[in-house]
């Protein structure tokens, strides 16, 4: 029989994504908006790797479920690393994709196109209620371009090209985003632990 997963996550392209990679699995994907009373939880950790276990025990403990929950973001080395674990609320508190992006082609003002080399990282953590709970990671090189390119994905995609390619995420579109992304490599970097995890449930 399918088992439960709760994805906590409400963002609806990254559920999306992650529903994608996990579909050869004997999985019953349930969504955070299927359940009631579910809180916010506030991401205050000083890492990716903090928040998304934070998020994946909070969520599992409240639900009684074997829970996933990704926290990523952009890495950008012309400004040290930002906006990192910032990432969503880059540009304030209730910003949205366009100010982000519009903050970071402003920041990066005319760096030239060698040094504009940045990577999305994303972390996985998977929780067991009131038990274990473990990360795993994925990171995608490359780099910012000076206009956004392309309508699909979410955040910072019009902007970002993979190493290797000539399109943007948000022109590559999510198949193809998935097999290089750095959720599809955290993902991936997961299965054994998913495994594992859906094993001790059993
Ligand atoms: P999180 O929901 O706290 O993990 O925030 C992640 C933020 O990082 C998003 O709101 C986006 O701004 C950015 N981000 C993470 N993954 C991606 C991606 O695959 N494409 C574009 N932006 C991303």
């Amino acid at each position: 029989m399918a088992r439960d997963l709760l994805i906590a996550t409400s963002n609806r392209k990254k559920k999306s994504e992650l529903q994608e990679i996990l579909a050869g699995y004997d999985i019953n994907v349930v969504s955070l908006d299927e359940l009631e009373g579910m809180p916010d939880i506030d991401e205050d950790g000083a890492t990716f790797a903090d928040n998304a276990l934070k998020k994946a025990r909070t969520m599992a403990k409240i639900s009684g479920m074997l829970t996933l929950a990704d926290d990523s973001g952009l890495m950008v080395d012309a400004l040290g690393g930002a906006p990192g674990i910032y990432s969503a609320r880059f540009a304030g508190p209730d910003c949205n994709d366009a100010d982000n992006n519009a903050k970071l082609l402003k920041l990066l003002g005319k760096v030239p196109k060698t040094e504009r080399t940045a990577r999305f990282v994303c972390v996985i953590a998977m929780a067991i209620p009131g038990s274990i709970a473990e990360t795993a990671q994925g990171i995608c090189e490359g780099r910012i371009i000076e206009t956004p390119r392309g309508q699909k994905g979410f955040g910072y995609d019009p902007l970002f090209i993979p190493a290797g390619c000539t399109q943007t995420f948000a022109e590559l579109g999510e198949g193809m985003k998935n097999q290089i992304s750095h959720r599809g490599r955290a993902l991936q970097a997961a299965k054994p632990l998913l495994r594992r995890l859906l094993n001790m449930e059993g």
